[in-house]
């Protein structure tokens, strides 16, 4: 089979396959883009249904600290193309931003198709869709295409694979086996920013769907005040992904169901209105204001109800037990992928010089804000850039390293 020879190539077109495309061409390179999907950033597109959380504006070292382990790892990728970068980019593409309340930069289209469409035009890059890289052959790598397989040997390659979740829109963790072959170190994918599951009782379906909002939620240790929501999988939603390390890690739930209140307000609160005739439940309500989905989640957690000074504490810290994440497809993202160990400072595999890898291939990961699509956004320029160096002698090419934008 005749193989192709071709300058760069960029296996993967989300966010990280696009950034490390676009720094490439900037730095001169004849680049070719290879997507499984018959369209380009089918991800980015589903991430824009709820509301496209770009980036976080907060200062630099707290925004870092969200990478967890990883944080040090990221600095420098995020130093060159941090939260800042990602608003004046996105504003570059025509899609000016606003800042939330909780500090989340959102364009304020809110959508993530005006942004990508931009994004797309401006690319100056050969798109071949429907073109699946199945592997290595040699120095070459093995595409499945509408006309068949075919065999592409670059000069320099990035792949932007993307993590191992939502398998529909095209990041399926197939190339583990690929790259683990190659000898290059893989940490296993693990769900990240997911739901978890709750043997509810038929009683909770009325409150499927709903919002809990109001409570302040711990688990090993770690405590955040943010909604989540209640649906017949389970838990799901901002305040769960907030914890989802610790509840991965088996930690158990605990809801306070009043964070603004002491247990001795509670307590003199349920004693200065008796009851009388109320039900327990309607008693709860004028007394306290718990009704709606909170008060379904005590019915449910802690039936029956104990006296006032038990049933204070226990509202203040509320078991929810859980059965576990919900599979690994349903969640926002994955952990895992090619660890840092694998690859060299300019994200370069150490076992296959000349292949790059960028996005949410990498072995990090965050929670839900803003920090997945900025480290994916980091990444692939980091790795775009270095590549865009590299030439097959192993030496560095002079090519100047341009902006992000464009
Ligand atoms: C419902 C949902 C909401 C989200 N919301 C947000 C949000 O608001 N903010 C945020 O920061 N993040 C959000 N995310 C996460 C974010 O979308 C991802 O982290 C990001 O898209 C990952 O970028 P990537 O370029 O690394 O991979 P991907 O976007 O997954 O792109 C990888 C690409 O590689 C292609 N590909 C895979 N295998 C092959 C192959 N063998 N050959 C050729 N092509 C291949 C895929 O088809 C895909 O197009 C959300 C995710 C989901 C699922």
């Amino acid at each position: 089979m005749t193989v192709e020879r071709i300058d760069a190539l960029v296996v993967g077109a989300g966010p990280a396959g696009l950034m490390a495309a676009g720094s490439m061409l900037r730095a001169g390179r004849r680049v070719v883009v290879t997507e499984a999907k018959p369209s380009a950033g089918r991800k980015l597109l589903m991430a824009g249904k709820s509301g496209l959380n770009l980036t976080k504006a907060e200062p630099f070292e707290d925004f870092l600290a969200a990478y967890r382990e990883a944080a040090d790892w990221l600095r420098p990728m995020l130093a060159a193309f941090g939260p800042n970068d990602v608003q004046d980019w996105a504003t570059g593409l025509g899609q000016p931003v606003f800042t939330g309340s909780s500090g989340r930069v959102f364009p304020k289209a809110m959508k993530a198709s005006p942004l990508l469409r931009a994004w797309l035009a401006g690319l100056r890059a050969e798109m071949r869709l429907r073109w699946r890289w199945q592997g290595f052959d040699g120095d070459s790598l093995r595409f499945s295409t509408p006309d068949g397989t075919r065999l592409v040997r670059p000069g320099v390659t990035v792949l932007a694979l993307g993590g191992g979740s939502w398998a529909r829109l095209g990041s399926d963790a197939a190339w583990m086996p690929w790259l683990a072959a190659e000898g290059v170190e893989l940490a296993p994918i693990r769900p990240a920013n997911m739901g978890f599951g709750v043997h509810w009782s038929a009683h909770m379906a009325r409150h499927f769907g709903a919002p809990v909002k109001g409570c302040a939620l711990s688990a090993g240790g770690r405590c955040v005040r943010a909604e989540f929501v209640l649906s017949a999988r389970g838990v799901e939603g901002g305040g769960i992904y907030a914890l989802y390390r610790e509840l991965r890690d088996g930690a158990a739930l605990t809801l306070d169901l009043f964070p603004d209140r002491t247990e001795a307000e509670i307590v003199a609160r349920l004693a200065r209105r008796p009851r009388g005739k109320a039900s327990r439940s309607n008693h709860l309500r004028k007394v306290l204001g718990l009704d709606g989905a909170r008060a379904g989640l005590v019915n449910e957690c802690l039936r029956p109800l104990p006296e006032a000074a038990e049933l204070a504490a226990k509202l203040k810290a509320l078991p929810l037990p859980l059965a576990g994440p919900r599979p690994l497809d349903e969640a926002i993202s994955t952990a895992g992928g090619v660890t840092r160990a694998a690859v060299d400072q300019g994200l370069m595999l150490r076992t296959r010089p000349g292949i790059f890898v960028a996005g949410e291939m990498l072995d990090w990961e965050a929670p839900t804000g803003g920090y997945l699509l900025t480290a994916c956004l980091a990444t692939g320029l980091w790795a775009g850039r270095h590549a865009a160096r590299w030439r097959q002698d192993g030496r560095d090419c002079p090519v100047g390293i341009g902006a992000a934008s464009g």
